[in-house]
C-alpha cells in the first residue's frame, strides 16, 4: 500500500469520523435554519468539504458506516434549503446574504461557502446516485443565476481578494454545466466575463499575455488556483479553448516561478502571507498554505484529464506535478494521528499543528482523498539523486549585500529533509566541493546520507516523514552551503 493510501486511511478512521460525525456536528449545524447567524464567516466551508472527502473515502474503502453518515448529513442539509434555493449559514435578515442587494457592500463569505456546499452535494450525489442531493446543488445554482444573472448582482463584489473568493463558485457551476445544466453554464460564463472585465484580474487575457500569477487580482494562491480550475473545466462544456489555454498558461507560470521543490505554491513575504511572492524571490522558509496545495493539486489533475497528457510526457507534466505535491507537500503537512494538519509548511521550518477549525485541516483531508483516488506514484525511490540549487539575495541599491546558497536533494517524486540534532532551528552552513554530489551521496533504505570530507555524515529522510518526533520540530530541506 502506498503512502498516500495509508495516510488517507488514517484520515478516514480519524478526522472524517470525528470532525463531523453526523448532522448534529457543529460544522453542519451552522446551516440549521433556526440557528443561522448574521455576520457569518467562512466556517460554512467545512460541511461541503467534509461531504466531498467522506463521500470519496467511503466509496474508495467501501465503508458503509461512513456512507450512512454522508447520507444523513446530505439529507439533513437538503431539509434546511429554503424554497428559493438558499442553503447557507446566513440568517434571512443578514445583509451579507448573496440574495440581498446590500451584500455587495458587506463583508461576506456566502458564495464561498456555497461553492463548498454545492460541490459537496454534487460529489456525494455522484458517488451514491442520490438525485435529491444533486437537485439541492442545482437549487443553489438556480438562486445564484437569479441573483447574479437576472438581477445583476456583481459576483466580483461578493467576496474578498478582488472577488476571487466569491468567484470560486465558478468550479461547482462548471461541474453542474458538465453534467448538463445549461443554466449553470450560462451563469459560469457570465462570471468569467465579469472576471475578464475586472481590470485588476482579466482572468483570461492576463495569463495569455504572460502576466505573472502574483499580479492577477491580489495574487491569493488558493483562490486563483481554484478559479482557474473552474475556468479549465468550463472550457470543456462551452467549447471555448481560449479558457483552457489561459488556465494552462497560469499553471505554467506557477510551475516555473512559484513552487517550492516540495510542489507547493509559496507565499509569505508579499502583502498577505497567502498570496504569491514576487517572481524571482527566494527564501528557504517560504510559507505554503495546505489549502493552496489542495487547489494546486486539483488544478493539476484537472488539466491532466482535460489535455490527456498531450505534452508527450508520460506521465504528463500535470500528473508529475500533482505527484510531487501529494508526496511531499501534502503528506508533509499531515500528522500520523489522522486528525491533525499543519496550516503552513515550509521547506525549512517547524512542523506545527493548526487550530481545530482551520481551513487547512479540511483541505488537507480532501487533498489526500483526491490523491489516493487518482495517483499511484511509484514509491520505490530507486533512481538518481538530483541536487537542486538556489540562492537567497538581499540587495541594497542594486548591490548584493547578503547572499546565501543552498542545495536540496530529490529522488523521483520524493524530496528529502535533514532533521537538526537539537530539534530546532539549525541551519549550519557546510562546505562542499563544486563537483558535489559525486560520490558524497549514498542511499540507505529510505534515507540518504551525505558523507563529505571534514563533515560528520548528514542524514536525510523523505520530507513527509521528517519532523514527527516532537511538536515544532524543524525540517531543513534547503541546506546552506559554501561551494569550494
Ligand atoms: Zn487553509
Amino acid at each position: 500500500m502506498n503512502a498516500l493510501i495509508e495516510a488517507a486511511e488514517r484520515s478516514r478512521r480519524g478526522r472524517l469520523r470525528t470532525f463531523v460525525s453526523g448532522p448534529e456536528s457543529e460544522p453542519v449545524r451552522l446551516f440549521d435554519r433556526s440557528r443561522r447567524c448574521s455576520p457569518g464567516d467562512w466556517f460554512g466551508e467545512h460541511a461541503g468539504k467534509w461531504l466531498i472527502t467522506a463521500s470519496l473515502a467511503a466509496t474508495r474503502a467501501q465503508d458503509d458506516e461512513l456512507a450512512a453518515r454522508v447520507a444523513s448529513v446530505a439529507d439533513w442539509l437538503c431539509d434546511q434549503q429554503d424554497s428559493n434555493g438558499y442553503l447557507g449559514t446566513y440568517d434571512p435578515g443578514s445583509p451579507a446574504r448573496f440574495d440581498r442587494m446590500r451584500a455587495q457592500d458587506e463583508r461576506t463569505w456566502d458564495l464561498w461557502n456555497a461553492a463548498c456546499t454545492m460541490l459537496g452535494l454534487t460529489v456525494a450525489s455522484q458517488q451514491f446516485e442520490q438525485s435529491r442531493w444533486m437537485d439541492a446543488a442545482n437549487g443553489i445554482a438556480s438562486l445564484i443565476h437569479v441573483e447574479i444573472f437576472d438581477r445583476g448582482m456583481d459576483p466580483v463584489l461578493l467576496g474578498n481578494h478582488a472577488g476571487l473568493s466569491s468567484c470560486a463558485i465558478l468550479e461547482p457551476l462548471a461541474r453542474l454545466a458538465s453534467l448538463g445544466s445549461t443554466q449553470a453554464a450560462q451563469t459560469a460564463t457570465w462570471i468569467v466575463d465579469r472576471l475578464e472585465s475586472a481590470e485588476a484580474i482579466r482572468l483570461v487575457s492576463a495569463p495569455l499575455e504572460g502576466v505573472d500569477a502574483a499580479r492577477i487580482g491580489t495574487g491569493k494562491i488558493y483562490q486563483l488556483c481554484w478559479v482557474y480550475h473552474g475556468l479549465a473545466l468550463l472550457s470543456e462544456s462551452v467549447g471555448d479553448t481560449r479558457m483552457l489555454r489561459a488556465a494552462e498558461r497560469f499553471w505554467a507560470n506557477v510551475a516555473e516561478h512559484h513552487l517550492t521543490p516540495l510542489g507547493g505554491p509559496w507565499g509569505g513575504i508579499a502583502t498577505h502571507k497567502e498570496v504569491f511572492n514576487p517572481q524571482g524571490y527566494f527564501n528557504p522558509s517560504g510559507l505554503v498554505e495546505t489549502c493552496s496545495s489542495l487547489a494546486w493539486l486539483r488544478l493539476s489533475l484537472e488539466l491532466d484529464r482535460l489535455t490527456g497528457g498531450q505534452d508527450g510526457a508520460c506521465p504528463s507534466k500535470y500528473r508529475q506535478a500533482a505527484e510531487v505535491t501529494a508526496m511531499n507537500q501534502l503528506l508533509g503537512a499531515a500528522f500520523p494521528n489522522g486528525l491533525d494538519w499543519s496550516y503552513f509548511s515550509m521547506p525549512n521550518g517547524p512542523r506545527s499543528v493548526a487550530y481545530d477549525w482551520a481551513c487547512c485541516k479540511s483541505s488537507g483531508a480532501w487533498g489526500l482523498e483526491e490523491a489516493a483516488r487518482l495517483l499511484t506514484p511509484d514509491t520505490d525511490i530507486a533512481g538518481d539523486v538530483q541536487v537542486l540549487r538556489a540562492a537567497e539575495h538581499l540587495a541594497h541599491h542594486e548591490h548584493d549585500v547578503f547572499h546565501r546558497e543552498f542545495f536540496a536533494l530529490q529522488r523521483g517524486a520524493t524530496v528529502y529533509a535533514m532533521e537538526p540534532l537539537d530539534g530546532f532551528q539549525f541551519e549550519a552552513t557546510i562546505r562542499l566541493p563544486v563537483l558535489f554530489p559525486g560520490s558524497y551521496v549514498h542511499s540507505d533504505g529510505d534515507r540518504l546520507v551525505v558523507t563529505a570530507p571534514g563533515h560528520e555524515p548528514i542524514w536525510f529522510t523523505p520530507y513527509r516523514d521528517a519532523g514527527l518526533q516532537r511538536p515544532d520540530r524543524w525540517r531543513i530541506t534547503w541546506v546552506p552551503v559554501v561551494w569550494q
